[in-house]
């Protein structure tokens, strides 16, 4: 099914994100994770790409057992800057010869080492000029990313937004968002993205918190805000693994539950392959879930 129109049918759509296992890494771990995400019925299930290739081949393999040996609907990732027009032609067929309907379309990041070499002139410098490519090409449903406080690299959140709308003109069918700490943010930028006529649906993408060393790294990549409420859990249970596992998944939950209350599209938790976690919050909202969908 197109995840288009799973947001036509159904709110909210719950949706998980998992990783493929590093480049050595024995395939199978995700399938342990994949069997204990099944049962909390997800709509989607979506496969992050390793910028540069490290783990492309495994993110077609898991978006199509996803999709064709666990009949979930999949969201595989892919990202462009790195690559030429001939490998994302390849990867797309394969990917639409395995079933898979539905492609998050990035950019991705650069990656660190100096002497990686790029494809001369880039083939792709920004996620839309992939969706383009797709929407060309393919007749895959189209996510791309959002960032509710800006992309670290753009100057203002009022520029963000507005290469926001090109690359939703472009032929974005739904948005997933940056993670966030604080859900006053997400209610502004949609306010903004309401008043650009940025209309598509969009999940929040929330991330239970499970250590210090995790939040350290996240912040560090995407510069988010992070509000006392939460600095407090932080430095409490910095040292106190199972209290701050269990703090950071409560305040999780309790995000979601303001998200669903105010009447958002969609949530996408970053589970971390930690399929507990998820269980922990899909249980915590299960009524909630329910109410919403009998409307
Ligand atoms: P774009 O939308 O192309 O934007 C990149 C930057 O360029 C922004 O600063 C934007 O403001 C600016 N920009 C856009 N258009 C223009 C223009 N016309 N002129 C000038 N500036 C412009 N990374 C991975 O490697 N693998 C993953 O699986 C992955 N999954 C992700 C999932 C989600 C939900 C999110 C939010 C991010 C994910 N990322 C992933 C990270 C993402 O690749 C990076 O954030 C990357 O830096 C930007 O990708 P993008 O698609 O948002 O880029």
């Amino acid at each position: 099914m197109l995840i288009k129109d799973l947001y036509k049918n159904k709110k909210p759509v719950i949706s998980f994100e998992i990783f493929p296992p590093k480049k050595d890494g024995p395939i199978e771990t995700i399938y342990t994770t994949i069997e204990a995400l099944k049962d909390l019925k997800p709509d989607f299930i979506s496969v992050t790409y390793g910028a540069g290739g490290s783990t492309t081949k495994k993110t077609v393999e898991i978006a199509s057992i996803i999709k064709n040996k666990y009949h979930i609907e999949a969201l595989a990732h892919l990202t462009c800057v790195t690559s030429t027009k001939d490998e994302i032609t390849a990867i797309l067929n394969n990917l639409q010869e395995n079933n898979v309907e539905n492609i998050l379309s990035l950019r991705g990041d650069f990656p660190q080492d100096p002497n990686f070499e790029f494809p001369d002139p880039l083939h792709y410098q920004y996620a839309k000029d992939l969706i383009a490519h797709i929407k060309k090409s393919h007749p895959f449903s189209i996510g791309a990313a959002c960032y509710p406080e800006g992309h670290i690299e753009c100057s203002s959140l009022d520029k963000d937004l507005h290469y926001l709308k090109e690359k939703v003109a472009t032929g974005t069918d739904f948005l997933i968002s940056q993670l966030f700490f604080e859900n006053e943010i997400f209610y502004d930028f949609k306010e903004k993205m309401d008043k650009l006529n940025i209309n598509i649906p969009i999940s929040a993408g929330i991330l239970p918190v499970l250590n210090k060393k995790q939040i350290d790294y996240i912040v560090s990549l995407c510069g988010c805000h992070l509000p006392k409420k939460f600095t407090r859990i932080i430095e409490k249970y910095e040292h106190k693994p199972e209290a701050l596992k269990e703090a950071g998944t409560a305040y999780a939950i309790e995000q979601i539950i303001d998200l669903l209350s105010w009447g958002i599209d969609g949530i996408h938790i970053y589970t971390m392959n930690r399929p507990k976690t998820t269980r922990k919050i899909i249980d915590n909202i299960s009524t909630i879930r329910n109410v919403l969908i009998e409307g």
